[in-house]
């Protein structure tokens, strides 16, 4: 967007916070974008980060690097959880973040997993002195689900489903930028599909939507590019190209 600012000549002298939510960015973005911001005639711009799931709702930082303040503490309850035991884990201590709707109406969650492993601070805020809990530190997914254009997709789950899928000889699916060389840019999921009849492409990217609502993009490729070499080690099945993001 801000490129394309740029290239309109666009007058930002009165923005003054830039949200930002879905892919993690790094500081170099941020200060990118700051950077950028002020040359469009932002006095003194901030950036912050919304942290969120479409289930969950949302959470915001206050400032940069405040952690993510629940601000609706009134309604969502949340927590994390050991993975194996569901017992709560400790302040500031990694688990399962897990969600619960305290005043709704229609769909109620109860503890439900959003796929992410993070710590939470329920001492008030340094910054801005709100008492309700933040989750703080970087989102980790939880093993073999990544969020890709919005959609959670849980890679395990579409492995299986390729897996099934009658003339895929072999398969692997590589979750990459759509421009590797831009941090920039969206991610993507590939597939590199070695095929055993015609047709088999087509039914894979269609399988892939009904299960994840997200378009692959299909490299046909032979067997022996995904074979492991060693005959009875397991080929890779999931790869993640992406660059992992700064806290
Ligand atoms: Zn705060």
């Amino acid at each position: 967007m801000l490129i394309r600012a740029a290239e309109l000549d666009a007058d930002f002298s009165s923005v003054r916070l830039c949200m930002l939510s879905g892919e993690g960015s790094t500081r170099e973005m941020r200060e990118e974008m700051l950077e950028r911001l002020r040359q469009f005639g932002a006095g003194s711009p901030r950036i912050v980060n919304r942290y969120g799931a479409t289930e969950a709702g949302s959470f915001f930082e206050c400032e940069e690097g405040s952690g993510w303040h629940n601000v609706t503490p009134e309604q969502v309850y949340i927590e994390t959880i050991d993975e194996e035991s569901g017992h709560r884990t400790g302040p500031g201590e990694p688990g399962l973040l897990v969600i619960t709707h305290l005043s709704r109406r229609g769909t109620v969650l109860l503890r439900y997993a959003v796929g992410d492993v993070v710590a939470i601070d329920r001492d008030p805020c340094p910054r801005c002195g709100r008492t309700a809990e933040r989750i703080i530190g970087q989102p980790a997914r939880t093993s073999g689900a990544v969020k890709i254009k919005g959609q959670l997709v849980h890679l395990e789950g579409l492995s299986a489903v390729l897996a099934g899928i009658p003339g895929v000889l072999e398969f692997q699916i590589v979750v990459q930028k759509s421009d590797p060389s831009d941090p920039y840019s969206i991610d993507e999921i590939v597939l590199r599909v070695a095929a055993g009849r015609a047709g088999v492409g087509d039914e894979v990217v269609e399988r892939t939507i009904a299960v994840t609502n997200v378009r692959p993009r299909i490299e046909l490729v032979r067997p022996e590019e995904i074979r492991h070499p060693d005959e009875n080690a397991k080929a890779k099945r999931i790869v993640d190209l992406r660059p992992p993001a700064a806290p």
